[in-house]
């Protein structure tokens, strides 16, 4: 079975073997990210090194994405105990350690805090209404019963609290990385294009030319969203936070909003969050879920994304196989039609070319050969999602990596020299040589042939019978 939708699995407890990841990567495991709200640096480095050799093992290409707390509020509770609230009944944020029926959370967040305001925890399972407020507390009464559990995040919809974009624990997972362990870092809570411009900054102090995915999970990054989306490299629906900052009655509505701007960019984008969460405890996934992991890909989403799924979940294999059996089964019926992009302002000309081609071939062409130095042909061509496998050649190992979140994509990394030939007979007996082709194919390769190196400056199709 193959798929074009791109899997990106976290890796947990319930994933971190050699032998779950190999299985993880045979089911349709593209990316492994890692989420830095749990576990050490050292923790999140071994496993990553585990995951990229057994990835380098099967001869596939798994890019890593390091995922960043960002600006999260978490509450403290005294003792660590959870304790619970009637409707109506009274407790209080404080900035001081917390007492009885009390959450500590940081004093700029009570500072920003106002009379009437609503706020959250728990993913919006507990919210509160503010009913007073002094220096170091806020008072607040619960909506309906509930339990305050220690340690959970909350969420302050629509209120604008003056914090950094990244946080200490951040920079410190930074610390030890390179650019062979990480291929994507994920930028949490990202309000505007400074958050994006503070980690490239953090980043090039280190060296590290990791790709950024910004999370949008909140108001400002909906108001800023054009501009996120072009000063980063790739961007993830961050449904779960966005879920409760805005009213959740929105959520598909920006889901395909953020999908189609993406998309139009030829920026990578991630449909993230509860995917499959009935399959953390469930061998079988409810009808809702299987609907939602195909209409992303109705929308037009590179990736689908599992979280609790494969990081504590009973079936984390279980869940890439479910994934990857419904994206393969819905995608003949959600490519794109040429007449979707005629009016595509900045397309460049050579893939909008090479689509058309497929398009009209109707299915008489059976593989697409890129050669890409950058993989910035590879994205181009893909953003049409045409319905069939873009096999993309690179000597490059960051774009091979990274070339693992894009859709119909499946990056081949190559040696310099099958970039260099003389004439266009040498390019396919290379091909075939490599068995990236096989006799009887109909393919169709972009290539950079005025330089006489395939992959810089693309400006030629071939469409050839491989014989
Ligand atoms: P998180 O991000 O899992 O790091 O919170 C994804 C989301 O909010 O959906
Ligand atoms: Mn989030």
């Amino acid at each position: 079975m193959t798929k074009l939708t791109k899997i990106v699995a976290t890796l947990g407890p319930a994933t971190e073997t050699a032998e779950v990841m190999e299985k993880l990567i045979n089911a349709g495991m593209d990316v492994a990210r890692f989420n830095t709200k749990h576990g050490t640096p050292e923790w999140h480095l071994e496993r990553i090194h585990r995951v990229k050799a057994v990835a380098k093992k099967l001869g596939k290409s798994v890019a890593v994405l390091l995922d960043l707390q960002g600006p999260e509020i978490r509450i403290n509770t005294k003792d660590g105990a959870s304790f619970d609230l009637k409707a109506g009944d009274t407790a209080k944020f404080v900035s001081t350690p917390a007492g009885d029926r009390e959450m500590n959370i940081p004093a700029n967040v009570i500072e920003a805090l106002q009379i009437g305001d609503t706020v959250s925890t728990d993913d919006g399972a507990c919210e509160y209404k503010v009913i007073e407020k002094d220096e170091t507390s806020a008072t607040v009464q619960s909506v309906v019963d509930i339990t305050v559990k220690h340690r959970k995040t909350m969420n302050t919809p629509g209120i604008v609290i003056d914090m950094p974009s990244l946080i200490e624990n951040d920079l410190i997972q930074l610390d030890n990385m390179t650019d062979d362990d990480i291929d994507f870092v994920g930028l949490s809570f990202v309000r505007d294009t400074k958050d994006i411009a503070i980690l490239r900054d953090e980043l090039k102090k280190r060296n590290l030319h990791t790709d950024i995915v910004a999370k949008i999970e909140n108001q400002s990054a909906l108001d800023n969203l054009d501009e996120i989306i072009e000063a980063s490299d790739a961007v993830m629906v961050a449904r779960g936070d966005l879920a409760v900052e805005v009213p959740f009655e929105g959520l598909a509505h920006y889901q395909k909003m953020i999908i189609e701007k993406c998309r139009t960019a030829g920026k990578p984008v991630i449909t993230a969050t509860q995917m499959l969460k009935s399959m953390t405890s469930d061998p079988r996934p409810t009808r809702a879920e299987v609907s939602d992991v195909a209409n992303a890909i109705y929308d037009g989403t590179d990736a689908v994304m599992l979280s609790e799924e494969t990081t504590i979940g009973k079936y984390p294999v279980e869940c890439v196989e479910t994934q990857a059996r419904i994206a393969a089964y819905n995608e003949p019926f959600s490519a794109s039609d040429l007449w979707d992009w005629a009016d595509l302002g900045d397309t460049s000309a050579i893939t909008f070319a090479a689509f058309s081609l497929l398009d009209f071939s109707k299915k008489d062409i059976d593989l697409v050969v890129c050669f890409t130095a950058s993989g910035a042909t590879a994205r181009q061509l893909s953003r049409f999602r045409p319905d069939i496998k873009i096999k993309a050649l690179t000597y490059n190992r960051s774009a091979y990596n990274k070339l693992s979140l894009v859709y119909g994509v499946e990056p081949v990394l190559v040696t310099d020299e099958t970039f260099i030939y003389s004439s266009e007979l040498d390019i396919v007996n290379n091909l075939k040589a490599n068995k990236i082709v096989e006799v009887g194919q109909k393919v169709l390769i972009t290539a950079g042939l005025s330089e006489k190196v395939a992959g810089r400056k693309t400006d030629s199709l071939l469409l050839v019978e491989i014989k």
